[in-house]
Parts: C-alpha cells; sequence; structure tokens
C-alpha cells in the first residue's frame, strides 16, 4: 500500500486556499482587502454613515444617494455581487441588490429588513469600470428589453 498520492488532488483544504493561508500566519484576516476580492467588479470608497431606506410596504427603496426605485430601477445581483437578470425579485438573503446611480451595493438580507432598520451598503462599485457598464447594459436589456 502506497502513502504517497502522486496527483495530490485529495489534499486542498476545505474551504479554499484563503482560511488555511490566515491560519498558518495567525493572523485574522484584513476586512478590506478579503471584500475586495470577493467583488467581480472595481469597488471605490463610500460613506460609512449612508444607508438605503424603504417604505413600510416594501415597496420603493430609496437609496442613499436619493435613488429610488421608481427614479432609476435597482439591480439585482448574484450572491458574489455579479449583476444578474436571474437575481431579480430575488428572496434570496444572500444575493445582492445595487444602486445603479450610485453604485453602492446592499445586501438583500438588510434590505428586507429596511422598513425598520436602514439598510448599510456593503460595497460600492466602480461606475466607471468598463466590465460593470457592460455588466449593467446586459442587464437592462434582459431586463426591460431596451
Ligand atoms: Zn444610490
Amino acid at each position: 500500500m502506497s502513502t504517497v498520492d502522486q496527483l495530490g488532488n485529495h489534499h486542498r483544504p476545505r474551504g479554499g486556499a484563503a482560511a488555511g493561508q490566515f491560519a498558518a500566519k495567525g493572523q485574522t484576516p484584513p476586512e478590506t482587502s478579503l471584500s475586495e476580492q470577493q467583488w467581480p467588479y472595481p469597488t471605490t470608497e463610500f460613506d460609512d454613515g449612508a444607508r438605503a431606506f424603504v417604505d413600510e410596504d416594501g415597496e420603493n427603496q430609496t437609496c442613499a444617494c436619493g435613488n429610488d426605485s421608481f427614479t432609476n430601477d435597482w439591480v439585482a445581483a448574484d450572491a458574489s455581487g455579479r449583476i444578474s437578470p436571474d437575481s431579480q425579485g430575488s428572496a434570496d438573503p444572500c444575493e445582492h441588490t445595487v444602486c445603479p446611480s450610485c453604485g453602492l451595493v446592499y445586501l438583500n438580507e438588510d434590505l428586507f429588513g429596511a422598513a425598520e432598520t436602514p439598510a448599510r451598503p456593503i460595497a460600492r462599485f466602480d461606475l466607471s469600470d468598463p466590465r460593470f457598464r457592460e455588466a449593467l447594459k446586459a442587464y437592462e436589456v434582459s431586463v426591460y428589453g431596451a
């Protein structure tokens, strides 16, 4: 019986490389750089005090920038933050909603409860980034046929 795994395929740590990496150093992962890596588009700084508000009936969401659902309808993004028509109207708390006017990204879970507690944005996509603009355009074509 050999103890050598020639391919090494079964030695990958569960949870990906980052967890093992930080465990080995005995450090907690730096939150900012980790969250930046998670997003599919470049992010920019945003006001830490920014909050989104939602009407009591949940129909209208108003972003920290002042844009609301009736002015420039919010864009749905999947759990990784990637803009996706498949996530439109999602009831998944782990998916995201993006304000197309300012790029702020909210977790659906936070928006669902925003009638009582205003939702805090967790990131802001760079509106000038070509990849973001392309994804936004593709989304609008898919959803609105425009
Ligand atoms: Zn906004």
